[in-house]
């Protein structure tokens, strides 16, 4: 289950303890941030349990009115319950007013304007590069960013290149929380019309399936990417080595190196879960184990973060 909401709240901290003692009841594990401006939150739990939160949640007027998403999954997809503070939820230097974002559109009227876009509009996937590179929209604009913070440059550069006042933007990002922020950042730079898709890519998978959509949907969990649907879906990205059609991703197991990287199952094999030669020597290597569907190693929302963030997430992701 996934949601956000904007929301402000007072005392993130006490908020926190809330969420734990209510959790810790249930068989939840969870990725929760708590902020002064809302909450984010991606968890796994049984099906009554994940209602009996959301009744839990819902009946405080601040939360009132948040949207959940859930895909059903047979395992937990997250090492454990974590429910920490945030300054922010998505961290930025200068955060925009969220309330003067892009309009929200719902799957079906987006996938009607994904059919009528003419070439004053652009479609942006606001993602990391890593994220886009496994699946997409189809024409979207996936500009190679490779942490929430690299957007606003990205916006700038944009407003140079296209007229922002005779562009159309439709942008769109996972779940939606990302667009909130960087849609009324391009409207802060002067750009009129701005659309986020409502619920982010999960919504529309369930609303309208994987039509106009290429490849798989990248997660920040244990699953690291699932189709849209249960329709077929290509292939679109290649193995970091061998360049053969791949979609499954692996954090180098050299943990000095830790980087994420597109492999096949035969150059996994032949380089012991290591994205390089060099790496695949390394003394501090995890052990490779075989697997159809790789675990990540540590947190994703902080990949690009330094190393000492990196460490410090080991810590707390259960590998
Ligand atoms: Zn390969
Ligand atoms: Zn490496």
């Amino acid at each position: 289950m996934a949601f956000y909401c904007y929301t402000d709240i007072e005392d993130p901290h006490l908020e926190v303890k809330r969420h734990r003692k209510f959790l810790k009841e249930l068989d939840a594990k969870a990725r929760i941030y708590i902020a002064y401006n809302g909450i984010n939150a991606q968890m796994s739990l049984r099906q009554e349990d994940a209602y009996s939160y959301i009744d839990w949640l819902k009946s405080d007027p601040r939360f009132a009115n948040t949207m959940f998403k859930m895909d059903p999954s047979d395992e937990h997809v997250f090492p454990r319950l974590t429910i920490k503070f945030r300054k922010q939820l998505v961290s930025l230097d200068k955060l925009p007013d969220i309330a003067k974002g892009g309009e929200h559109v719902p799957p079906e009227k987006w996938k009607k304007m994904l059919e009528e876009r003419d070439e004053n509009t652009i479609l942006i996937d606001v993602r990391n590069g890593y994220e886009s590179n496994i699946g997409h929209f189809d024409g979207a604009e996936c500009p190679p960013l490779e942490a929430f913070r690299e957007f606003p440059q990205y916006a700038e550069e944009l407003a140079h290149r296209k007229d922002p006042k005779k562009t159309k933007v439709m942008m769109y990002c996972t779940g939606g929380i990302r667009c909130e922020t960087y849609s009324a950042l391009l409207k802060e730079l002067g750009f009129n019309e701005v659309y986020q898709l409502l619920g982010g890519v999960i919504h529309y998978g369930h609303e309208v399936g994987n039509e106009y959509w290429k490849g798989k949907l990248f997660v920040f969990d244990d699953r690291l990417s699932v189709p849209l649907s249960d329709e077929k879906h290509e292939l679109i990205s290649n193995c970091h080595f061998c360049n053969k059609k791949c979609d499954t991703y692996y954090n180098c197991a050299n943990m000095d190196c830790n980087e994420l990287f597109l492999c096949c199952p035969d150059c996994a094999e032949k380089y012991r879960g290591c994205c390089c030669e060099e790496c695949s020597k390394s003394k501090r290597r995890r052990p490779y184990e075989k697997t159809e569907r790789p675990k990540p190693f540590r947190k994703w929302y902080h990949y690009s973060e330094t190393k000492e963030k990196i460490q410090n997430d080991d810590d707390t992701s259960g590998n």
